[in-house]
C-alpha cells in the first residue's frame, strides 16, 4: 500500500481522491474532473491547502470550529482520555467520568431546566433521537396519537432518514424516499425571498401563525412537537423577523406540544450568547446540540431535555442508543472546548466586541450594487446577490448560478464563504480577530466586484420575471 502523505503532489492526491472517495453533497463527476482542493493544515481562522495557499475560513469548517483551529489543549485532552479509557459504552447500567462531567456541564450552560442530555455523535443522530423521544414521551403519557412533528420548509436538521425528513430541503426529499411518515412542513419566515410587499413584522407574525393553523388542521391530539432552528443556517442564514419567535412561543405555550430548538449551529456562542434560544427569547423543551459542542474536533451531538421530559422518558426503557453515545474521548474534548470558550471569555467577547464589529463591516457590504441585503446576528451572516436591488429580484438564471460564481471568486481572493442558492453565507470561528474581520470584509468586497464583473460579462444580470 502506498504511503499517502501531505508531501505527495496535489495532482496525485486528487487522482486517488477521485478514484476512491465519494463526497457528500457533491456531483462526483464534476469534482473528479477538476480535482478537489486538498486542505492540509489549519491554525486559528486560517486554512492551508496542499499547494501552500492560505484561506481565511469564514465558515469555521462547516459552522463548527467555534474555537478556531490548532488548539493543543484539545489534542492533549483526547490523548489523555485515549490512554486512560478510549472507549466504553453507557448501555449496560454503566457510565464513565467524561460523560458525567460533560452532561453536568451542559446542564449548567443551557437555559431553564434543560438538565438532561442523551448523547449522539452528530446533529443528525441527535434529531433522529428527538423523533423517537417526543413520540415515546407522548405514548408514555397515554397519548400515542400525538406523533406528527411540524417542521419548516428550507429548514436543515441533518442528513439521516429521520433528520432529513424533519428538514425541509426539497433536493434531499427528492432522493431516497423522504420524508418519513407524520412529518408536516410549514413555510419559513424568510421575508427577503417570500415577504413581497408585507412588512417584515407583519410577515413574521403570519409565518408563525402557520404553526397554529397546522396544529388546528392536524389536530392538537395528533401533534407531538414543533422543531426549528433559531436562525436557519444551511437554508441561507435566514434571520426571522423580530415578531416571529415570540408568536411561535405563544402558540407552543397555548397548545400541548413540545418545542425543539435545533441549536446545532446557533449553540455555543454563535449568536453572541451561549444559545440562540437566549438571543431570541425561546423556551424550548428540547435542544439539539452538536457542531460547536466540540468545535468539530471530535464528532459529538446530543438532545438536551427538560426536567419534565426526562421524568416521563425515565419511566420506561427508551429502546434507543448509539454505540458511541457519550463516547469518552469525544466527551473529554467537548469538555475542554467548553472550558476554553468560557475561561477565555470567547463567547462573552463575541457578544460585546467582535460580533458588533463584524456587524458594522458586514452591513457595509449591502452598499455593493450586487447585494440586496446583508443581515447578520452574532457570528452568522448572509448576503443576498441580486440583479436588481430595489425589487429584491432573483436572477433569471437557475438558482445558484450566481452563488457558485461568488463562491469561486471568494476562493480566488483567499476567503472561504459558502453559497446557498444565490446567497453567500458566513459563520467564522468565534476567535476571529478584528484585523481578520477587516480582511474578511475587504476580500468579500473584492469577490463581489469580481462576481459582478463576471455576471455582466456573461449576460447574467437579468432579473427573473
Ligand atoms: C449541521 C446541522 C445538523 C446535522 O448535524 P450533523 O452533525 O451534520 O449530522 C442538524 N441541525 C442543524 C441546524 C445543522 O446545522
Amino acid at each position: 500500500m502506498t504511503m499517502i502523505t501531505n508531501h505527495m503532489p496535489t495532482a496525485e492526491l486528487q487522482a486517488l481522491d477521485a478514484a476512491h472517495h465519494l463526497h457528500p453533497f457533491t456531483t462526483g463527476d464534476e469534482i473528479n474532473a477538476k480535482g478537489a482542493r486538498v486542505i492540509t493544515r489549519a491554525n486559528g481562522s486560517t486554512l492551508t491547502d496542499s499547494d501552500g495557499n492560505e484561506f481565511l475560513d469564514a465558515m469555521a469548517g462547516l459552522w463548527c470550529v467555534n474555537l478556531g483551529y490548532g488548539r493543543n489543549e484539545l489534542a492533549e485532552a483526547a490523548a489523555r482520555q485515549m490512554k486512560e479509557l478510549p472507549y466504553y459504552n453507557t448501555f449496560f447500567q454503566t457510565t464513565h467520568v467524561p460523560v458525567i462531567a460533560l452532561a453536568a456541564r451542559i446542564a449548567e450552560l443551557t437555559p431553564g431546566d434543560l438538565n438532561h442530555t442523551f448523547f449522539a455523535s452528530s446533529g443528525s443522530e441527535a434529531n433522529d433521537t428527538n423523533i423517537r423521544l417526543v413520540r415515546t414521551y407522548w405514548a408514555q403519557k397515554g397519548k400515542p396519537s400525538k406523533k406528527t412533528i411540524i417542521a419548516r420548509k428550507n429548514g436543515y436538521h441533518g442528513s439521516s432518514m429521520g433528520s432529513a425528513s424533519l428538514g425541509g430541503m426539497s433536493a434531499m426529499h427528492a432522493q431516497g424516499g423522504l420524508p418519513i411518515a407524520d412529518i408536516h412542513h410549514i413555510d419559513q419566515p424568510h421575508w427577503y425571498a417570500e415577504g413581497g410587499d408585507t412588512s417584515p413584522e407583519e410577515f413574521g407574525l403570519q409565518r408563525a401563525q402557520l404553526l397554529e393553523k397546522a396544529i388546528n388542521d392536524i389536530g392538537e391530539d395528533n401533534v407531538a412537537a414543533f422543531i426549528a432552528e433559531p436562525v436557519q443556517g444551511a437554508g441561507g442564514v435566514v434571520i426571522p423577523p423580530a415578531t416571529y419567535w415570540p408568536e411561535i412561543q405563544r402558540i407552543c405555550d397555548k397548545y400541548e406540544i413540545l418545542l425543539i430548538a435545533d441549536e446545532v449551529i446557533c449553540g455555543f456562542g454563535r449568536t453572541g450568547k451561549w444559545f440562540g434560544s437566549e438571543t431570541f427569547g425561546i423556551r424550548p423543551d428540547i435542544m439539539t446540540i452538536a457542531k460547536g459542542l466540540s468545535s468539530g474536533y471530535m464528532p459529538i451531538g446530543g438532545s438536551v431535555v427538560s426536567d419534565e421530559v426526562a421524568s416521563v422518558i425515565n419511566q420506561c426503557e427508551f429502546s434507543h442508543g448509539y454505540t458511541y453515545s457519550g463516547h469518552p474521548v469525544a466527551c473529554a474534548v467537548a469538555l475542554e472546548n467548553l472550558r476554553i470558550l468560557d475561561e477565555e471569555g470567547i463567547v462573552a467577547r463575541v457578544g460585546t466586541e467582535t460580533a458588533p464589529y463584524l456587524k458594522q463591516k458586514w452591513e457595509g457590504l449591502a452598499d455593493h450594487p450586487l447585494v440586496g441585503e446583508a443581515p447578520i446576528v452574532g457570528m452568522m451572516g448572509s448576503i443576498a446577490l441580486t440583479p436588481h436591488k430595489e425589487s429584491r429580484a432573483m436572477f433569471a438564471a437557475d438558482a445558484g448560478t450566481a452563488g457558485v460564481i461568488g463562491r469561486d471568486a471568494c476562493f480566488a481572493n483567499g476567503l472561504i464563504m459558502r453559497h446557498v442558492g444565490d446567497r453567500m453565507v458566513i459563520s467564522p470561528p468565534l476567535v476571529i480577530t478584528k484585523d481578520e474581520i477587516d480582511t474578511l470584509a475587504d476580500r468579500a468586497w473584492k469577490a463581489l466586484d469580481a462576481t459582478h464583473a463576471r455576471l455582466k460579462e456573461e449576460g447574467l444580470m437579468k432579473a427573473a420575471s
